[in-house]
């Protein structure tokens, strides 16, 4: 603990928040919850950049919530006294359960509703007919809400949250947002959180704040490499499959990891062919109804599954992009093509919280430096150690250097270093990789895309009511199953020892049994690293393996 660091106890707030605090287990506020909570509470307007995973979210919640604490204790009439605006449905559903964990001992006092997920306005009207103190939204479910007079907000709102607001101009909220503010009254405080400071922001800033404490916390928008270490591979597409197999079967890659594609027909072709191999992941795109997402999301920090192929919502601005594409930074979203409906409010590189993803990988390399910064801050989160590795093909070359010139603008200590790997040591694979590419065929993409959807809407309407009413049968629905048994050889589930390169025999054994491999996997995550060294004859081999992520906390189970 940080002994010169203002404490939670030493701010002023309510008891009832206070045990909140400290059942969450938090021992003391983060660094922009430490400036801006006083600052808050004396009333000042806030515009914040802080690194995501920093804990913002508090940074606001808590003020919002004393406030409302103070007013009733003079005005006790229900009114809706806070606004929190998001840009995505997974992060409003996020804001949600953390004001409801902080107002665990005063959930009658101060009441949340999130209306940024359900589809249906006139299923959320009676929610907003009870003027709950604090919503949370989208800014174009929230403007619906007011122009259908489900919502006033002009006599009673006393704080404004923009949450993400760099990522409400990229998702086209913009106008939504500025017809919203004619419905707010002419006195209220604001606090606008932001991972960049963009032209947009600022325009913003200067509509709504007045007088505005300004905190830029972090010059680094990434943790330094002591917690998070970044590592680039140049490698070129075959290779891409055949190196994320070997990392992934030969559990070279541990602990949870987010795999990141550039197209949602990436993540089926790539879920699919780790299908092949025996090798469950979930997909997370826009494509797959909200619930779903959630679903998934809540899962995964559950536990239930170790890899996740998600897309990021630039690849929304263009559905067939790949990530080759040089989308311009702040580029804004189209209507997408091709007929199936994408959520335009998804959004899962950014601002949702995956807990204690040990890997980012980069299997397709983002198309822009925001991109990179955002997907690679789902790991190394609050304390946590983590690992991103970006694999690299030819033509993505520029965009590296664009990354590395950007963090290395910020903290020389935030540069790729080169995963050192010998892909020849692997070429043994080569052959089963083929094999098992060419069952997935364009047509095996596309049915799987259509299947998970039907699957995934079913999941989340029919299935819907079941749920609410059998809350814990939820846990029995998994989103990582085969998509497409039928293409399935059951030969190459096995890694035949012959495979294994040298180097590795006696470390990794990938066909070990899962309880052992769960409990090495709760000892530690990262990506291996120095792999394929060649050892010295008699050396032992574990030595030329050091486990970057190494350094997870002994019996922490969820991180920030
Ligand atoms: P955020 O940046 O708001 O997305 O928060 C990231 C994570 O940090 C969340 O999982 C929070 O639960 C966690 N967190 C927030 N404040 C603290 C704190 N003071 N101590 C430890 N963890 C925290």
């Amino acid at each position: 603990m940080d002994a010169e660091r203002l404490q939670f106890h030493e701010m002023g707030l309510d008891d009832r928040l206070l045990k909140a605090v400290a059942d969450l287990g938090w021992a003391q506020p983060t660094l922009i919850q430490e400036k801006a909570i006083p600052l808050a509470l004396e009333g000042k307007d806030l515009l914040a950049r802080a690194r995501t995973g920093s804990g913002k979210t508090a940074a606001y919640a808590v003020p919002v919530i004393q406030r409302i604490l103070v007013s009733k204790q003079s005005v006790r009439e229900q009114d809706v006294r806070a606004l929190i605006l998001v840009p995505t449905k997974e992060l409003g559903q996020q804001v949600q359960a953390m004001m409801r964990q902080l107002t665990a001992y005063c959930s009658r006092d101060v009441r949340v509703a999130d209306i940024s997920g359900k589809a249906d306005l006139s299923a959320q009207r009676p929610i907003l007919m009870e003027k709950p103190d604090v919503v949370v939204g989208t800014p174009s479910r929230v403007l619906a809400h007011l122009n259908a007079q489900n919502l006033t907000l002009h006599s009673s709102l006393e704080t404004l949250v923009v949450d993400e607001a760099d990522l409400l101009f990229s998702f086209g909220f913009e106008a939504d947002l500025k017809s919203l503010l004619c419905h707010l009254p002419k006195i209220y405080q604001s606090f606008l959180m932001s991972a960049t400071l963009t032209e947009d922001v600022q325009a913003l800033k200067e509509l709504l704040l007045h007088n505005p404490v300004i905190l830029k916390l972090q010059g680094s928008q990434l943790p330094d490499s002591a917690q998070l270490q970044q590592y680039s591979l140049k490698c070129e597409e075959e290779d891409k499959f055949l190196l994320i197999y070997t990392l992934l079967k030969l559990r070279l890659v541990q602990g949870k990891t987010l795999v990141f594609v550039g197209t949602v027909d990436r993540c089926y072709r790539l879920k699919l062919f780790l299908e092949q191999f025996a090798i469950p992941a979930c997909v997370l795109n826009s494509e797959l109804p909200v619930h779903s997402r959630c679903h998934i999301i809540t899962q995964f920090n559950q536990g239930f599954y170790d890899y996740i192929i998600a897309t990021d919502e630039l690849s929304l601005a263009d559905p067939t992009a790949t990530s080759q594409t040089t989308a311009g930074k702040g580029k804004k979203k189209t209507a997408a093509k091709g007929g199936r409906a994408k959520d335009k409010e998804y959004g899962v590189s950014r601002g949702v919280d995956f807990q204690n993803v040990a890997n980012v990988i980069n299997f397709d390399f983002p198309a822009t430096v925001e991109s990179y910064i955002h997907r690679v801050g789902r790991t190394a989160r609050a304390d946590n150690p983590g690992t991103a590795l970006s694999f690299i093909s030819h033509a993505e070359i520029t965009l590296l250097s664009e990354v590395e010139d950007a963090l290395k603008g910020d903290n020389s200590d935030c540069v790729l270093k080169p995963y050192e790997f010998k892909m020849e040591e692997i070429e043994g694979f080569r052959y089963r990789c083929r094999d098992a590419m060419r069952s997935v065929t364009k047509q095996a993409v596309k049915e799987a895309r259509l299947k998970e959807i039907k699957q995934e809407l079913l999941n989340s309407e029919k299935l819907k009511t079941y749920f609410e009413d059998n809350p814990r049968d939820l846990q029995l629905l998994r989103h990582d199953k085969d998509l497409h048994p039928a293409v399935i050889k059951p030969h190459l589930k096995n890694v035949p020892e012959y495979l294994i390169p040298d180097a590795l025999k006696g470390v990794i054994n990938p066909l070990s049994s899962k309880r052992k491999r769960r409990r090495a996997k709760t000892k530690q995550g990262g990506v291996v690293r120095t792999g394929f060294k060649k050892n010295a004859p008699g050396n032992n081999p574990l030595k030329s393996f050091r486990s970057v992520g190494g350094k997870h906390r002994k019996g922490k189970t969820s991180q920030s």
